[in-house]
């Protein structure tokens, strides 16, 4: 075997050693949410921080947010027609994680869903059930 593959191949049997030996969070450790009652992603379009106005409550308002977009403070709800008027702090994009997801984020859509089991958190030491339409916070693109 060429030198670099022996090298990686023994990189990956660390990693999965160190894998077997820090266990995955839990639901509630990744802030696991059921499916809510429309089942749809999580994206700013259902966000009671986002105005129809492609704008949102905790961002610079200069941002424009269109419903396609999702951060980590969602907040599932009714929107707004239009941003209140009056001061206030904002977060970073880069704080919130603010990312263009069309369709918003489930585990449906999630690189860690297999079969309706997820490879990213554990329940009793296995992978963790879940359904099409939960999400948490180790949400990841495929
Ligand atoms: S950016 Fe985050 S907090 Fe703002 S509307 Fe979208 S999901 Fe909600
Ligand atoms: S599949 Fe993804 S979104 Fe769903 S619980 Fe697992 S990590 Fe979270």
């Amino acid at each position: 075997m060429h030198r670099s593959l022996k090298v990686l191949d023994e990189v990956r049997g660390l990693l999965d050693e160190r894998r077997r030996e820090v266990p995955l969070p839990t639901k509630a450790e990744a802030l696991y949410v059921e499916p809510t009652a429309r089942k749809e992603g999580r994206s700013c379009r259902n966000c009671v921080m986002w105005s129809r106005t492609d704008q949102c409550l905790i961002h610079e308002p200069s941002l424009h947010i269109s419903g396609d977009y999702v951060c980590g403070y969602h907040s599932p709800g009714e929107p707004m027609e239009a941003l209140p008027d009056r001061k206030r702090e904002y977060v970073s994009p880069g704080l919130s994680g603010l990312v263009l997801v069309p369709g918003g984020t489930y585990c449906g859509v999630c690189r860690w869903a297999e079969n309706g089991k997820c490879r990213a958190l554990q329940e009793h030491g296995e992978p963790a059930a879940i359904e099409e339409y939960s999400c948490c916070a180790r949400w990841a693109a495929r």
